[in-house]
């Protein structure tokens, strides 16, 4: 038994590592409405995750204190960031966070109203989405996307990505997120003056709170006012925001507070209150120019235009339209594009994806025999290894190599000694069924694995295919020449121990194997 390669890896570390991974998965699951809670912890584990030199956790934790930042308005800094995490993430295929970076980068420029690149973000972060992934972050994925689509204009597109993000929260019983979905759903509802569709969203909302205790934060207490609004009701307005402007409530995004502010304006406006409205107007145009808000930014000077035509003051008025007229413009030249860039985003990220997976494909595998290669071994025989350990099952190797390659090339053909060669790794193929794997190293020389698999079995598994290999039909091939190979099977009973000493016994066997006259298995001699 290969035992003297026990207790190699420092379990202690391990443990740590495990630890520090499910906090940090913890806190990235936290609902949206939880963000002040996460900053702290999230500091906490990037350090530890940096000292133990853990570069994605410490990524991850890094994206986490980004979406924090952006949250409570510190709007470039989580930008800055929410990019850098990208770059690593794309550099080391970390796709979990590629597509959170994307998302988070997606909401900074929409914040700063360059809804062109929000929507850009949203588009890659979808993009590098998988089916398997867990409910609630598709669904965040999806709304963050289909927001990004109703901003830049492409109703249809949003809505249907919003249907999508509510049918997976409504199916994984995630109560938070489909309050977030539907809330959503009647802001378009608002935007598109359906007020019925709109009345009828947020009934549905009360009546999940109702039922999950669920509180409602900004977002959702301004979307709420606005479909008030829609039917004139400006003390509902009113009541709806006093609690979030007087921070009372939670609120959940970074420019929420500044909508809602917007929104009292408005409805002040309508009712009449001007002096109020103004009052609004000014604390909001401090919030926005605190924060960068650029978007908010611009319709606050359109409502100031509005209040000012409201009062009288004409020429106001129209100096203000004017102002505003300039900063949408420069806004909107970036969004005019936005369609038409966001499939050329959609397009591109696909392709890309789609290259990239060929080309990572290729990369390992091995040109000759199809079957995975060295570069590909050396990348997944530790995960491997770790599953086993993680599961405390055995795991087996085996080396598998031709007997007198050489004389097939010399007495044939290396064009033989290829077919050959092809013909073996098919033969290695049907070996290795299920969750093992059949990699060429080198030469004539070839490695199985076989996870979940003890030495008993392993030991049969090859022994089986050493005879497929030699009753094989060779005579079209080789003529009279046989094909036989030699094997050295080496287990790890519970997945610990390094690779190199696992594979280093599994050499050990095959010299044996060689050694005492060849086409033959050696395995484990049990002590
Ligand atoms: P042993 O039973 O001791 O393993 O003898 P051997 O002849 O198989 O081993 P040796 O290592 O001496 O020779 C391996 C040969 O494999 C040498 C090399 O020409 C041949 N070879 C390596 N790669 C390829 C290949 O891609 N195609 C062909 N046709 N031959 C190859
Ligand atoms: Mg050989
Ligand atoms: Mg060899």
């Amino acid at each position: 038994m290969t035992t003297e390669t026990a207790n190699c890896v420092p379990t202690t570390g391990l443990d740590e590592l495990g630890a520090l991974e499910a906090a940090v998965a913890e806190l990235e699951s936290r609902p949206n409405s939880q963000f002040r809670t996460v900053g702290d912890p999230a500091a906490e584990l990037r350090r530890r995750a940096g000292e133990l030199g853990a570069e994605e956790l410490f990524q991850r934790a890094e994206l986490l204190l980004a979406s924090v930042d952006l949250r409570e308005g510190r709007i470039g800094e989580g930008g800055q960031s929410a990019h850098r995490v990208r770059a690593w993430a794309e550099e080391h295929h970390s796709l979990h966070l590629l597509a959170r970076a994307h998302r988070q980068l997606s909401l900074f420029y929409r914040y700063v109203g360059d809804s062109a690149d929000g929507l850009k973000h949203a588009v890659e972060s979808v993009a590098h989405m998988r089916d398997d992934w867990p409910v609630t972050m598709r669904a965040q994925l999806l709304m963050s996307l289909s927001v990004a689509l109703e901003e830049s204009g492409s109703r249809a597109e949003g809505a249907r990505r919003a249907r999508e993000a509510l049918a997976l929260t409504v199916a994984g019983g995630d109560h938070e997120n489909t309050i977030l979905a539907l809330n959503n759903m009647v802001y378009s509802a608002y935007e598109v003056d359906d007020e019925a569709t709109a009345r009828a969203m947020v009934a549905e909302m009360h009546e999940l709170q109702a039922r999950t205790g669920h509180r409602f934060g900004a977002n959702e207490l301004d979307t709420m006012a606005r479909v008030e609004l829609m039917g004139g009701h400006y003390d509902e307005v009113e009541a709806l925001l006093t609690p979030v402007l007087a921070d009372l409530v939670a609120a959940n995004e970074g420019d929420a507070i500044a909508e809602c502010q917007l929104t009292l304006a408005l409805a002040r406006r309508l009712a009449g209150r001007y002096p109020e409205a103004q009052a609004a107007l000014d604390a909001n145009l401090r919030i926005c120019e605190e924060r960068g808000l650029a978007a908010v930014r611009a319709r606050i000077r359109e409502e100031q235009a509005a209040l000012y035509a409201a009062t009288g003051r004409y020429a106001e008025a129209y100096e203000e339209h004017r102002a505003f007229h300039t900063e949408t413009t420069a806004l909107l030249s970036a969004q005019r594009d936005a369609r038409a860039r966001a499939l050329q985003a959609v397009f591109e990220a696909n392709e890309a994806r789609r290259a990239s997976e060929h080309f990572r494909e290729m990369a390992h595998r091995d040109a000759l025999t199809g079957l995975y290669n060295r570069r590909y071994i050396n990348e997944r025989l530790p995960a491997l290894l770790a599953e086993a350990a993680a599961g405390g099952g055995p795991i087996s190797l085996a080396i598998v190599d031709l007997d007198h390659f050489k004389r097939v090339n010399d007495t044939l053909s290396h064009a033989t000694g290829d077919s050959v060669l092809q013909n073996v790794a098919e033969l290695l193929e049907e070996a290795t069924p299920g969750p093992a794997l059949a990699a060429r190293m080198g030469g004539e020389e070839f490695l199985l694995v076989f996870p979940g698999v003890g030495p008993e079995d392993a030991a049969v598994r090859c022994e089986r295919l050493r005879l497929r290999i030699r009753a094989h039909a060779w005579g079209p091939i080789t003529g009279t020449l046989p094909v036989t190979t030699s094997i050295g099977v080496t287990t790890s009973l519970d997945g610990l121990g390094a690779v190199k000493t696992l594979l280093s016994q599994a050499d050990r066997n095959l010299y044996a194997a060689k050694h005492n006259g060849r086409d033959r298995v050696v395995a484990d001699t049990v002590i």
